[in-house]
């Protein structure tokens, strides 16, 4: 069973999914983390991420994997150095490159073929997964996911600037070409403005439980 999320940036998709998986035992596939993977990979080779075409070849070079629910390229886990700041200041560009999308979709569609699993980005349950049997569109004001990433990352920066790369962001998300972020008409709308992690977990458990019963 495939539970396809959706949102923009900052909505809290990846702690609620992760805690949805923990507690659900699906295992969580977050689709963002493929395209931060080819960035980080090609950056590494000291490449130019602006040759597009360039990073789909270092995508087709490299096998990704998913262990543990952690990303490993060509068997090395490099987890930890895909939310870095370089990554963050092009991973948005490069992942609006359409022959990229394709490649990071099918690989999503094999990762997840016959597996409960929770998959969370932009274009999951519009593109990736339009069948999956339950999809949900997080949502949250602009306003609300700055001061969230705000309080978690206070360093260096101000509530400010954050809004506006908050606002960048959704920018670049809402206009992509293809896989833009938008919701899908049968998804399940949670506005997490004014709720906790548990409120939305709890809500998101009780959908995914009565499709079991069901
Ligand atoms: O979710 P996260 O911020 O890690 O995603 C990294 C980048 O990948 C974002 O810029 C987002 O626009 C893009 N993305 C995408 N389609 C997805 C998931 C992420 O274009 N399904």
């Amino acid at each position: 069973m495939i539970v396809a999320i959706d949102g923009p940036a900052g909505v809290g998709k990846s702690s609620i999914a992760r805690m949805l998986a923990e507690r659900s035992a699906f295992t969580y596939l977050n689709s963002g983390s493929f395209y931060r993977a080819y960035t980080y990979l090609h950056q590494q080779k000291g490449r130019d991420v602006t040759d597009l075409a360039g990073v789909l070849s270092t995508a087709k070079e490299v096998s990704l994997r998913l262990v543990d629910g952690r990303i490993h390229a060509d068997g090395i886990d490099i987890e930890e150095k895909l939310r870095t700041r370089e990554v963050d200041a092009v991973v948005a560009q490069v992942s609006a490159y359409p022959p990229l999308r394709s490649h990071v979709n099918e690989q999503l569609k094999a990762i997840a073929r016959g597996e409960d699993m929770i998959v969370e980005g932009r274009d999951i349950t519009t593109v990736v997964f339009p069948d999956a049997e339950l999809k949900i569109y997080f949502d949250a004001k602009p306003e609300i996911r700055a001061e969230r990433r705000f309080r978690q990352h206070p360093e260096g920066t101000t509530y400010e600037e954050v809004l506006a790369g908050v606002r960048a962001r959704d920018e670049i998300d809402r206009n992509k070409a293809v896989g833009a972020l938008k919701q899908a008409e049968d998804a399940l709308y949670v506005d997490t403005s004014y709720l906790t992690m548990d409120e939305v977990c709890e809500k998101v458990l009780s959908a995914i439980f009565a499709l079991k019963m069901g």
